[in-house]
């Protein structure tokens, strides 16, 4: 530091502004394709060499560039897409801090050639590398639109050319980039070219079955299998309104990499959205999994602040505690709706705040120009059936499977004999009242082949238990096999949460209230949240500046997991306005009671019961899955079992 404050130079303020949003070649890549698109372009043509590190090359057929604002382009704070303060409230565009193109400028070699007109003798040049001069604009032949050409990234800056990695790496890092700004705009071409190969080629989407093939290019066709397509029929909040492909709960990832969400056309991280997407997966996911979904939210560019980060990667919601809810609510419902169901329903249930959902059909020639995608060949899915999900698992959590049935084979009566008891009482209440119904089923099935495949229900009809742990069941498509303990031991739980629901969080007041040390903002939470909290069972007072009484807790705790569950409640609170621990405990206990009270592996099921079983798998939310996230049934076609033998070729 020297002992006098001096004014840096155009250029060296350039660099500055650059070190923060030009980072590697993708970054380039991402500010270049946001102008495009801005710039209402519909194809885009990307040249690359070297990883980007020699060269990278747009071409769009967007609006283009007037002459005498080529020189303004390539200076800072010069943007045509706000005017006034009042402009960034409501940002439409991708990009506005009109910083882009002057750090570019001040750290590579740049040429902007650009034509406003059809007439392609009247497009501009300008050029300029870094080094502070007098730009000179020429004459250049270029059809409507513009290009951007890139050279020698980070020339004059060898500091920040060091930190980039091998070609490779930087190119797969602007595939990467393309890739999800192609999901976010499936009407506009993109053609990516690596020294001089073509490398990938997306084309613009007109149907649902272009956007399918999109999707499949970028998650694989495994997840297009095993995903739902989801969207809000009419948004009552807030002008909220979500749209895109979710996993099954049984298509996970040992990873969050496939977690793609875009607000209002931009791709954003946020934790608020990570937070609620994962409480939509809660008591559905394995644990330690991620989900896979590209989820698409609108509302009201006022909603939300884009303003807030160098390279507009994050955003901030004004009503956050509201989009939090609703994302939640939305995937919550979404997946409670995998359940099996008639194969000839693609479409369910579209009416007003209705989450609208179908299975996905697969296109067939979902392939990149040069495919390093790896997709696997599997059986068509259905319901919450996955076969993706063994080849997904890590081998630990199938060791933990195999340990958890060992476990739940050779334990006896469960904790709580009463609670569980009155479960199995009304599980056999049900099972008993549907003999009559089933033996007519039964009665069906001896009717075979000719029978109306609309009577025949979506999981069929038992034929036999083997091994005393699956159901074979005949459906109009061929075979289906459940796991019977999994499946009841989710019919259980679900039936214990309805009835949980039905009676509310019951309340215990404490004889003695306890004090509890909190720090300020915890204390002032309390008090923010006095609602909330008395909703969740927790009747809290502030005593001090830091410190609360406890006063009443939830009948389902105990006192002494109390003091760290409010701690996490609170927390919650304080971040995202709303917390579901409480529920999440209760979740786990009923599930816990639900496991122990379902049935036992190795009881032999008469066919009545087992078609019991089936019709209520069928009217169970979330049935596709037990309480562990695993599929509790599968479906083999007759085409899948005739591929199996080999059968019509
Ligand atoms: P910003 O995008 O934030 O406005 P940039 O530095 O990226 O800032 O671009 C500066 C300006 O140059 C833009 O506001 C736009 O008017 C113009 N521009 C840049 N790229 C293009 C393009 N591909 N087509 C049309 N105009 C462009
Ligand atoms: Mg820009």
């Amino acid at each position: 530091m020297s002992d006098r404050i001096q004014q840096l130079n155009t250029r060296l303020s350039n660099q500055i502004a650059a070190g923060e949003v030009v980072e590697r070649p993708a970054s380039v890549v991402k500010e270049l394709i946001e102008n495009c698109l801005d710039a209402q372009a519909t194809k885009i043509h990307i040249d690359l060499a070297a990883g980007g590190t020699k060269l990278i090359r747009l071409r769009d057929n967007g609006l283009g560039i007037h002459r005498d604002d080529l020189s303004l382009a390539l200076s800072r704070h010069a943007t045509s897409k706000i005017c006034q303060v009042e402009d960034l409230d409501a940002v439409i565009t991708l990009g506005f801090r009109g910083e882009a193109l002057a750090s570019l400028a001040s750290v590579a070699r740049l040429s902007l050639t650009s034509n406003v007109t059809d007439k392609v003798e009247s497009g501009w040049r300008i050029e300029v590398s870094g080094i502070e001069m007098v730009p000179e604009i020429t004459p250049a032949p270029h059809p409507k639109g513009s290009t951007v050409e890139v050279r020698d990234l980070f020339f004059n800056t060898p500091a920040r050319r060091k930190f980039l990695k091998t070609d490779k790496t930087e190119l797969n890092r602007i595939e990467d980039v393309v890739r999800k700004i192609s999901l976010s705009h499936p009407a506009v071409e993109i053609i990516l070219q690596h020294n001089g190969k073509a490398i990938r080629q997306y084309k613009a989407v007109m149907n649902d079955a272009d956007s399918e093939r999109r999707i499949a290019s970028v998650f694989g066709k495994v997840f297009l299998e095993n995903c739902l397509y989801m969207t809000e029929g009419s948004s009552s909040d807030h002008g909220l309104s979500i749209r895109g492909w979710i996993g099954l709960p049984t298509y996970t990832r040992s990873q969050a990499d496939q977690q793609y969400f875009y607000v209002n056309g931009r791709m954003v991280r946020d934790k608020l959205i990570s937070h609620a997407v994962k409480q939509g997966y809660r008591d559905v996911m394995y644990h330690g999994r991620h989900a896979a979904f590209a989820l698409f939210l609108s509302l009201d560019p006022k909603g939300v602040d884009v303003n807030v980060h160098p390279t507009k990667a994050e955003v901030r919601f004004r009503e956050s505690r509201q989009v939090h809810d609703f994302l939640f609510r939305s995937i919550h419902r979404a997946l409670a709706d995998v359940r099996p169901e008639q194969t000839t329903a693609n479409q369910v249930a579209v009416g007003p705040d209705e989450i609208a959902l179908h299975k996905m059909n697969v296109p067939d020639d979902a392939q990149p120009v040069q495919s390093n995608l790896g997709f696997q060949p599997t059986s068509r899915a259905t319901g919450g059936l996955s076969f993706a999900m063994k080849q997904h698992l890590a081998p630990t959590a199938i060791n933990q499977q195999a340990a958890l049935y060992g476990a739940l084979m050779q334990s006896g009566q469960p904790p709580d004999a009463h609670q569980a008891n009155t479960v199995e009482g009304r599980i056999g209440e049900s099972v008993a009242g549907r003999a009559d119904q089933s033996v007519a089923e039964n009665g069906l099935i001896q009717a075979g082949a000719n029978q109306d495949d609309e009577t025949i229900p979506p999981l069929g009809y038992a034929v036999a238990q083997i091994h005393g742990v699956y159901i074979i069941a005949q459906n109009a498509n061929g075979m289906i096999i459940v796991d019977m303990h999994a499946a009841h031991e989710r019919i259980i739980y679900e039936g214990m949460k309805c009835s949980s629901d039905a009676e509310g969080i019951k309340t215990q007041p404490l004889l003695v209230p306890v004090s509890m040390a909190l720090s300020e903002q915890e204390c002032a939470a309390v008090e923010d949240f006095q609602e909330e909290l008395k909703a969740l069972g927790l009747d809290l007072q502030r005593a001090s500046s830091e410190s609360i009484m406890v006063r009443a807790i939830p009948v389902i705790l105990n006192h002494t997991q109390c003091e760290p569950l409010i701690r996490d409640v609170l927390a919650d609170f304080i971040e995202y306005g709303s917390s579901a621990r409480v529920m999440q405990h209760r979740d786990e206990i009923l599930a816990t009671m639900a496991c122990h009270g379902s049935v036992r592996a190795n009881r032999q099921l008469s066919i009545v019961e087992m078609n019991a079983l089936l019709r209520d798998m069928e009217n169970t939310e979330r049935s596709g899955q037990c309480n562990h996230g695993r599929p509790t049934w599968t479906e083999q076609s007759i085409a899948d079992l005739d591929r199996l033998f080999l059968r019509g070729r």
